[in-house]
């Protein structure tokens, strides 16, 4: 059974000219995008897609950054994609990132880090329900 994923493409790479590379590393692993969109999102936005992280100490600084710029919001679909989405993202913080994985070669830092993925089922149902309407996944 095919599984669904969020991902975001953050503003990082999209400032820089990154996201279509990115965009077809992704579909090149055999992901189908259920769904896609590039817009800004608000700070008020960013501070409830990353309320899980509310305590952290980066808090303000993420959604300051989320919110500073175009970025492209999609839901992806194929077996195990949260799984290999991950994988394929490579570790937070592109310093620890496996080379290949899209932070590796796009991210700039722990906090720009060029991509976004869904690390569970629950938090990928919350995160696809947060950014797109049950019409828009097709
Ligand atoms: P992810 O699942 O790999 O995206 O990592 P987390 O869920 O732990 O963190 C969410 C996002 O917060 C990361 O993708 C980074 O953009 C940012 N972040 C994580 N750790 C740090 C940190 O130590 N400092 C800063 N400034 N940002 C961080």
């Amino acid at each position: 059974m095919p599984q669904r994923t969020f991902s975001i493409i953050k503003p990082d790479a999209v400032r820089n000219g990154s996201a279509g590379a990115i965009l077809a590393q992704v579909a090149g692993a055999g992901f189908r995008i259920v769904a896609i969109k590039k817009q800004s999102i608000s700070k008020h936005e960013a501070e409830g897609f990353y309320a899980v992280h509310r305590e952290r100490p980066f808090f303000d600084s993420l959604t300051t950054f989320m919110s500073s710029g175009p970025l492209i919001l999609m839901v992806l679909e194929k077996e195990n994609a949260i799984a290999d989405l991950r994988k394929l993202m490579g570790a937070t913080n592109p310093a620890n990132a496996e080379e290949g994985t899209v932070r590796k070669k796009f991210a700039s830092s722990i906090q720009e880090n060029a991509i976004h993925g869904s690390d569970a089922e629950d938090t990928a149902a919350f995160e696809i329900a947060y950014w797109f309407a049950g019409y828009e996944l097709i």
